[in-house]
């Protein structure tokens, strides 16, 4: 893989949409997101906080470190310090996690909400009607640690792109129909993100703001996390 050459290609192709690039390094070696760096990017997505602790600490230091995958909550504590966006928080005690170890250091992290929109059974993330109960439970209201800066959301993992698509679009519709309630101070739905390497060409069109790409960057992963 040219990672260079791919990332001036992804950066070019998004410079006219409001779009922005977190490229997925997990599993990739620190020279990997190095190379990537020196082409411009600066946003980076890895799945495990062990794994994105120790490459924050090897790398420059004004790379945004997104976590995109699951989170357990034991691990919150090891990347509340640096991390620039929590995107696949799904339950409210993970948020009442996160900002427990946010007001402990006097931060305010920025989260999105994982919304359910695929087929699979297996995929993480709220329900619709979960997602409201969420955002009006008192005790999210109270959390003065954390913000709540979108939704994000995983496609069916299938060739059917007029499935993908409606799936995008539901996303986008919830999006749009939670940005225009009545919310308290610390939620503003600003982020959508949705799209990987398969699907991001849809997800743009559909209204994505933050495409999280692996494989078409760095190349296959020889696991997948
Ligand atoms: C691994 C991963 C990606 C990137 O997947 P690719 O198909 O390699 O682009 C995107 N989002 C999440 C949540 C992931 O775990």
């Amino acid at each position: 893989m040219d990672i260079s050459n791919n990332i001036k290609e992804f950066l070019s192709y998004l410079s006219p949409n409001s779009c922005r690039l977190v490229a997925v390094s997990k599993t990739k070696p620190p020279a990997d997101i190095q190379e990537a760096y020196e082409a411009g990017q600066r946003i980076f997505g890895e799945n495990k906080a062990q794994e994105m602790t120790e490459k924050s600490e090897l790398l420059p230091k004004d790379i945004e470190w997104h976590m995109i995958g699951h989170l357990q909550r034991n691990k919150v504590k090891y990347i509340a310090p640096y991390v620039s966006l929590i995107h696949a928080v799904d339950s409210i005690r993970l948020l009442s996690e996160i900002n427990k170890q946010g007001s402990k250091i006097d931060r305010l992290i920025p989260c999105l909400l994982q919304i359910h929109i695929a087929e699979e059974e297996t995929k993480f993330g709220l329900s619709e009607e979960e997602l409201i109960l969420l955002l009006n439970s008192d005790e999210v209201k109270e959390m003065e640690n954390v913000k709540i800066a979108g939704l994000m959301g995983m496609a069916t993992n299938t060739d059917d792109e007029i499935q993908v698509r409606k799936e995008f679009k539901g996303l986008k519709r919830l999006f749009d129909q939670v940005d225009a309630m009545e919310l308290p101070g610390h939620v503003d739905m600003k982020e959508l993100s949705m799209g990987m390497s398969g699907d991001y060409t849809i997800a743009i069109e559909e209204g994505s703001t933050l495409i999280r790409v692996g494989s078409a960057i760095f190349g296959a992963r020889n696991y997948t996390g």
